[in-house]
């Protein structure tokens, strides 16, 4: 049997980011159809980041390429983590090394999501240190994906949310961030898919991330 679970947050105009607007365009009574026009920012919800995003003159993310945010993807269980101002060290991703594979992709469970849109949030969520980045990227894993903000501890400082993004986007690894409901993933192996908008020329979109059970 083949079960899909969703892991993406639904996108409203209550959004915590505050810049979701959602308004009528046409409607049934005045149109026959109902259209709505919407305005979001590219990091809205569950999101990809495109290299630009963080490195100068980088590839935007009409690049991206698609191989990557579609494929088998190995879930870890990091939900030790959860409590406030955890970084996420070399030392806790080793006991994992075997399925960090070349061409793989990751998936960090925290259970972070929980938290999503409440004071705090955006403050002290397990994140990446520059050296598990860097672990990561000489793994060569393609896609990594968690249920945070960001891969990068922005709180701290603006220097750390950069050099934690710097080597995976420079790697072309494709970075999703703010997942939700991994808990719900029965699997350590699924099949991901993440895929952006073609929104030309910028650095991320919102994205519909599942996951695929067989
Ligand atoms: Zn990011």
């Amino acid at each position: 049997m083949r079960r899909v679970v969703d892991l993406s947050f639904p996108i409203t105009v209550q959004d915590p980011r505050g810049t979701v607007r959602m308004v009528p365009y046409r409607t049934i009574a005045e149109h026959a159809a109902m259209i709505t026009l919407v305005t979001f920012d590219t990091h809205v919800g569950t999101h990809l980041d495109a290299p630009a995003h963080q490195v100068a003159g980088a590839p935007t993310l009409e690049s991206v390429d698609l191989e990557k945010c579609i494929g088998p993807a190995a879930v870890i269980d990091l939900t030790s983590k959860r409590l406030p101002h955890q970084l996420i060290e070399v030392a806790d991703l080793e006991p994992f090394a075997e399925q960090v594979q070349t061409g793989g992709r990751l998936l960090i469970r925290t259970d972070w999501s929980d938290q999503y849109g409440q004071p705090g949030w955006t403050d002290g969520y397990p994140a990446l240190t520059v050296e598990s980045a860097q672990w990561l990227v000489a793994r060569e894993i393609v896609l990594l994906g968690i249920d945070t903000p960001s891969v990068a501890p922005i709180y701290l400082s603006r220097k750390l949310m950069v050099a934690v993004h710097a080597p995976l986007l420079r790697a072309g690894v494709v970075v999703v961030e703010s997942l939700t409901n991994l808990r719900a993933l029965g699997r350590p192996k699924v099949t991901f898919v993440a895929l952006p908008l073609n929104l030309v020329g910028t650095d991320g979109c919102p994205v519909r991330a599942v996951a695929v059970e067989e």
